[in-house]
């Protein structure tokens, strides 16, 4: 036999004897406050579905009548027939929803991501970036062929330091960060990152894929939360948590939007976004400009949580939204406390390294709207039961 994959065994192997092989579950049910995983019915906290929607009759009725009208499949790119009059309403509405100029809808925020940074930096640029930054920003960042420089994790000091010490040694330059960070649940001060923008004449872009539906008036947003219409030039975004669908979105000034039609090779060159996708997320937007009793439920369940949490002793780290990092250190303890939890009933997981720095292991549990108070009570009495059995509290 041919010896030229052999490496892929070995390095599974050292994956799995490190313990860091991805054991992947399977649902046997619809996203939701309870899932059936691997057969059995367990409290969920582990999903993005922040407020419910993914198995919303809203939303999951709205995808079924388009099918009827425009079926499945775009059979194209946006850009030869795949655009449909559906994608251009949903563009219309996000960017109404979000309160921007403009915006163009792509595959996911994967794609979104890897397919604007590159359309705007290219090698003789510089991209400034956040030590914490998301996978897909970075790849967006090394697909563009310009000067990475990082800088410390939401800190305007550090950015600033950064720039002046490259000031003259690029042509353009893009300040990039997320919204929030999914590990630790916070946030930049992006207020501040406005005004170093505005002082240094950079672009400045947010991924706001756990902010959307989350923070703001009505869940529009970071952007909306700190007032900064207009003085951030692109929101990276995504349909696939809040908003419980798929495919990605960027927002913002109309002629970048414009520029990206014609140059965001995702756009180009890969198909558009399927009927029911884009039907279903319309419907949620219907849902969020209605009423913002979903985004109030889920900040109500986050501080009960949180709330309790601490008051039994929990460390809950630098948590600034729903997501509520469970801070234990050691990615040993952290994997017991996850497995004793799922004997619980409780399907949250444990996060270590590589994914979060070395000592600072925890369970990262995902609130959501979907959660009653009931839910709530229930994992609060597991995680006092397995906390104190390993003696966390
Ligand atoms: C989840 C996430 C993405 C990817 O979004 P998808 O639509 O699932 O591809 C991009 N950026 C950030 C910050 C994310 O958290």
């Amino acid at each position: 036999m041919s010896s030229k994959l052999k490496w892929i065994d070995e390095e599974l192997q050292s994956l799995k004897d490190s313990g860091l092989y991805n054991e992947i579950r399977t649902l046997g049910s619809p996203q939701g406050a309870w899932l059936v995983v691997d057969g059995k019915r367990v409290l969920n906290f582990c999903s993005n579905n922040y407020l419910g929607l993914a198995n919303h009759p809203h939303v999951v009725s709205a995808a079924k009548e388009a099918m009827d009208k425009y079926g499945v499949g775009p059979g194209a790119v946006r850009t030869i027939a795949g655009t449909m009059e559906l994608h251009l309403e949903l563009e219309r509405r996000i960017a109404k929803f979000k309160r921007v100029e403009d915006a163009i809808t792509f595959q996911s925020g994967f794609t979104a991501n890897t397919g604007t940074i590159p359309a705007l930096m290219g090698k003789e640029d510089m991209i400034f970036s956040d030590a914490l930054n998301h996978a897909s920003i970075i790849d967006g960042c090394r697909l563009s062929g310009a000067t990475i420089k990082r800088y410390g994790h939401a800190d305007p000091a550090s950015l600033e330091t950064v720039i002046k010490e490259n000031k003259g040694n690029y042509r353009r330059g893009l300040i990039v960060t997320d919204g929030v960070f999914s590990m630790d649940g916070d946030y930049p001060p992006l207020d501040k990152l406005t005004e170093i923008a505005e002082k240094y004449d950079l672009i400045l872009m947010v991924d706001d894929a756990h902010g959307e539906g989350v923070l703001g008036e009505g869940g529009r947003g970071i952007v909306d939360h700190f007032k900064l219409h207009g003085k951030v030039d692109i929101e990276v975004g995504t349909f696939s948590k809040a908003f419980g669908v798929m495919g990605g979105v960027v927002a913002g000034d109309a002629k970048i939007i414009q520029w990206l039609r014609q140059r965001g090779r995702p756009f180009l060159f890969s198909s558009a976004v399927t009927v029911p996708d884009v039907a279903a997320t319309i419907a949620s937007i219907d849902l969020l400009e209605e009423s913002t009793e979903l985004v109030d439920r889920l900040w109500a369940n986050a501080a009960t949580f949180k709330g309790e949490m601490e008051s039994m002793g929990f460390d809950t780290g630098k948590s600034m939204t729903p997501i509520t990092p469970v801070m234990l250190g050691s990615a040993k303890l952290a994997r017991e406390f996850s497995r004793k939890l799922y004997e619980e009933n409780v399907f949250a997981m444990a996060l270590g390294y590589p994914t979060v720095p070395v000592g600072q292991a925890r369970i990262r549990v995902m609130i959501s709207a979907a959660h009653t108070d009931d839910d709530i009570a229930q994992a609060l009495k597991a995680f006092e039961k397995v906390g104190k059995e390993l003696e966390v509290i």
